[in-house]
């Protein structure tokens, strides 16, 4: 028996990188219960598992491959609903440690409805955020400061920022840093700049670019190739499809305000315990807009959230 972390999954097989640093091609032993989760799909990139190894004959001889009889639970993880099958859903990745989101200015632009939404799935999956701005190589004047006020509003609702240049190799060491010995994962708009960043990590596999997985929100995707790429400075970058917006999560009405750290905090501070932040007097999240302490453009993503208005998906 070995121990051992998933780091590729096709559906159906699972390339395990044991504790002694060997690949070893797995399945799914047949009765692998997993609690609470009705999944096509039990086992994902990130995994902790144990195998049971034996040699299966096939074409090419006999090979030792690996059984998986065992899993660690999970500290978080994506899932994915089936597009077809309404009450299926899809474990794309687990134990991830932080997620990039890349953000860019122009080329293309990036809202803050985006961003917001992005931000409250990747709470809700309890998975920590910050946000790199890619390209500064190519802002005029007005573009830079547009950039700069969103940092100021999103650093004050205390998510980290990082100003890049992939193409320049700008702010490329401090990225570096802060992924080192953690499991990642990048997303953001097509052509932000994903894969250009991805590759700069990544000294032994090249990823054209364009290639990164790209699903919306809308989960057509129905790929289930993931892998886990050893980054040569200490952890792993995920590469999946659907890690776009982390989809769309159901959540009651009361735990959006959850989602957004800067309201949350104001928990207590409302007239009402049930307070909704939007028409309750002595409302000390509306206060703290109108002192410019919480952003307009947080609390609007917050209300077009909260009313689940078409309006404000994109
Ligand atoms: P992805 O779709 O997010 O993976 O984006 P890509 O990595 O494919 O990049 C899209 C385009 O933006 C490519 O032509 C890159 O060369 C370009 N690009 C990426 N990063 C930068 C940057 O920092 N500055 C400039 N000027 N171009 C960049
Ligand atoms: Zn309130």
């Amino acid at each position: 028996m070995k121990k051992g972390i998933v780091i590729k999954s096709t559906g159906s097989w699972y390339t395990v990188k044991t504790e002694e640093g060997n690949l070893i091609e797995s399945r799914i032993k047949g009765n692998l219960r997993l609690k609470g989760i009705r999944s096509t799909n039990p086992i994902a990139v990130g995994d902790h598992v144990e195998i049971i190894e034996s040699n299966e004959d096939n074409n090419i001889g006999s090979q030792v491959v690996g059984l998986i009889h065992k899993i660690w639970p999970r500290n978080n993880y994506i899932i994915r609903k089936s597009p077809n099958l309404s009450k299926e859903s899809h474990i794309i990745a687990a134990n991830i440690d932080q997620a990039f989101l890349i953000v860019t200015i122009q080329f293309p632009v990036t809202t803050t409805t985006f961003i917001d939404r992005f931000l409250v799935s990747a709470e809700a999956y309890r998975i920590p955020c910050h946000l790199i701005f890619n390209k500064i190589d190519l802002y005029n004047d007005e573009q830079t400061a547009a950039m700069n006020s969103l940092i100021e509003i999103y650093e004050m609702a205390g998510y980290q920022c990082l100003k890049i240049s992939a193409k320049k190799e700008i702010g490329i060491h401090n990225l570096r840093q802060m992924m080192t010995n953690k499991t990642n994962v990048f997303s953001g708009h097509s052509g932000v700049g994903k894969s250009t960043i991805i590759n700069s990590m990544l000294s032994n596999i090249v990823l054209k670019t364009g290639e990164i997985s790209e699903a919306h929100f809308s989960g057509k995707h129905t790929t289930t190739n993931s892998e886990m790429y050893e980054l040569d400075f200490g952890g792993y970058i995920i590469d999946t499809p659907g890690i776009k917006g982390f989809g769309v999560l159901e959540m009651e009405k009361e735990e959006i305000s959850h989602y957004f750290p800067e309201i949350f905090r104001l928990l207590n501070e409302c007239q009402y315990y049930n307070c909704t932040h939007t028409h309750e007097p002595h409302c000390a999240v509306k206060k703290s807009v109108e002192e410019g302490k919480i952003a307009l453009s947080r609390y609007t993503s917050y209300l077009g959230l909260l009313e689940g208005e078409e309006k404000y998906r994109n």
